[in-house]
């Protein structure tokens, strides 16, 4: 497919200002603020940076970069936390349990002349995954991630700003309201054991790793094949669906981080009806054989 070249600090800008309108509606009862970037800066790091808010006031600022940091040959996007004191940042890295730093950089792991670039290149799967970084010297630091999408421009931007959106809302979520506590009795109806149905809900609204599922299933239901763009059209129904974790509940340990391989990716009908099962094992081939079933004798 052929795009239209655009420079990569304008690239840059429009990633910026798009992650930034898709926060927007997210923010409200966050600590979260953003607003639009007017214009990106250059960076030490052969590249360019996007302020795009912060965390809360006098709380670390909300940044997006383009540049070489990463050791590839080619500029990748960065989504980060930047801020001057090591223990806020500290703090916000270890606030979701998905969110898991896969590397800490200090000052020893980065080049000492300009442009910097880390000595060791980042590993495949150290993309898309939380990084800490910590310079002393400088007295800055970071949490954030490097975005390793290929493809077009068109998908790199999408892909990025999509887990851009999912990182921030994670690390600074809303304040648990009534309503989600409504939802959330609606679920699982037949579970007596409110402590598992909370266990479960809570692993499936880190929207960081669901959203990464649900890119790698296309954003197609796994249990009946319905995509939402198929049955509402791109305009409304692209990438949306939901994620389910597989985990039976009561046997979620608090300690044990949840893997891309305990999510699985439904609509919202076989997402619902998952919960109204028992909530072991089985259920996601149960449901199945139940939707084939089904499709089966309404066909006929
Ligand atoms: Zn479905
Ligand atoms: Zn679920």
């Amino acid at each position: 497919m052929k795009t239209k070249r655009i420079r990569e600090d304008a690239w840059l800008l429009r990633v910026a200002k798009r992650i930034t309108e898709d926060l927007r509606p997210h923010v409200v009862g966050t600590s979260l603020r953003v607003r639009q970037p007017r214009r990106v800066h250059s960076t030490d790091t052969d590249g360019w940076l996007a302020v795009i808010g912060n965390a809360g006031k006098g709380m670390p600022s909300l940044e997006i970069w383009l540049d070489r940091f990463s050791g590839c040959p080619e500029r990748k996007f960065y989504a980060c936390f930047c801020g001057r004191e090591e223990q806020v940042i500290r703090g916000l890295a270890r606030r979701s349990k998905a969110l898991w730093p896969v590397r800490e950089v200090t000052d020893d792991d980065a080049t000492a002349d300009e442009p910097k670039r880390l000595k060791r290149r980042l590993r495949l799967n150290e993309f898309n995954e939380p990084v800490l970084e910590n310079y002393e010297e400088a007295n800055n630091h970071f949490f954030g991630f490097f975005d390793r999408t290929q493809g077009t421009m068109a998908r790199i931007e999408d892909h990025f700003c999509q887990q851009a959106v999912a990182f921030f809302l994670d690390v600074v979520p809303a304040q648990p309201n009534a309503q989600m506590e409504d939802a959330s009795n609606e679920v699982y109806a037949r579970c007596e054991n409110r402590k598992w149905v909370q266990a479960h809900l809570g692993r499936e609204r880190s929207r960081y790793l669901a959203t990464q599922r649900k890119m790698r299933d296309n954003y197609c239901c796994q249990v009946c094949d319905m995509t939402f763009s198929a049955v509402y059209g791109r305009a409304l129904g692209a990438s949306f669906a939901e994620a389910h974790h597989i985990k039976p509940l009561g046997t979620l340990n608090a300690k044990v981080k949840t893997r891309l391989e305990d999510l699985i990716t439904v609509c919202a009908n076989c997402h619902r009806m998952l919960h109204r099962m028992d909530g072991k094992p089985g259920d996601i081939g149960k449901l199945k054989a139940i939707v084939r079933k089904h499709q089966k004798t309404s066909k006929r």
